[in-house]
């Protein structure tokens, strides 16, 4: 069951690494209205799933209208360091500026790796009103024993390692961080979701998967995402050139389609706000 709900306690337990908790707190916003500004007011969250397990968002309502959720992973490892100072590019600002040409409002799962390695970069993502930056963990090592041959995070680890994606989120200077994270890879336990959730955040999916790691065909990956949307959808991509080199073109097909077809642009935000209505 879906129930959102606003936890100003549950962020503030996260106020060493989120802003807007100890500083100014607005009030709720309406209920009939989402959130002007996601740094201005408290995010909409799930409510905890039981004996403390984070909640699972994986698209919204199928009749809420037709808004769809591009999410866009920036993956980095904690041990690619070494080949970003060899010249590979795991940022991809041409994706960048074509969702900002065409105003398209997005949520960006970042980690803490990559917001180390493109400060500049994350911090205008994180200040931009047109987007909204999720956790992806830390390190982009799994949460589970396997999990397409990524390393695996320690299980006393796992909180710790969303802790510190949000701190080099602060440490960048983003101010948009919101208490959504998206597990590496996907994978996730119950022992996964309890760890998690002792950090307070909802854990984000996706229902659409448009197939945009080492894909060169920006038209396949196009046609994959039309073909799967539906009015809700949380659509997987990434922001990543060097593991998805087509994203950028894709993207210039779906959005003036999508908008064809009668579809809204929303941050992943708006959705889980709007889940259960
Ligand atoms: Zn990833």
């Amino acid at each position: 069951m879906i129930v959102p709900v606003r936890r100003l306690a549950a962020l503030c337990v996260l106020g060493a690494v989120l802003t807007g908790c100890g500083t100014e707190h607005t009030s709720a916003p309406e209920p009939d209205r989402p959130a002007k500004s996601p740094a201005a007011s408290r995010p909409p969250t799930l409510a905890p799933g039981p004996a403390g397990l984070a909640p699972v968002f994986k698209s919204g309502a199928r009749g809420g209208g037709k808004t769809v959720a591009l999410t866009f992973d920036a993956d980095m490892t904690a041990d690619q360091g070494p080949r970003a100072a060899g010249g590979e590019r795991f940022d991809n600002p041409a994706l960048l500026a074509t969702l900002r040409r065409l105003k398209v409002p997005s949520t960006v799962f970042m980690t803490g790796r990559w917001a180390e390695e493109y400060p500049a970069q994350a911090r205008a993502i994180g200040t931009d009103p047109l987007f909204e930056v999720a956790n992806h963990s830390y390190s982009h090592y799994a949460f589970t024993s396997r999990c397409y041959g990524l390393p695996t995070v320690a299980p006393g680890k796992m909180r710790a390692d969303v802790e510190r994606a949000f701190a080099a989120f602060k440490k960048a200077g983003i101010t948009n961080a919101m208490p959504y994270f998206r597990f590496p890879g996907g994978c996730y336990d119950r022992a996964a979701l309890r760890a998690v959730g002792r950090a307070g955040v909802t854990a984000v999916q996706w229902d659409v998967v448009s197939g945009d790691a080492f894909a060169t065909d920006s038209d396949a990956v196009a046609d994959e995402v039309l073909r799967g949307v539906k009015p809700g959808s949380v659509v997987v991509m990434h922001c990543t050139r060097s593991a998805a080199p087509a994203t950028e073109r894709a993207i210039r097909k779906v959005v003036p389609e999508l908008r064809e077809r009668g579809y809204r642009f929303v941050r992943v935000s708006e959705l889980i706000g709007t889940a259960g209505r």
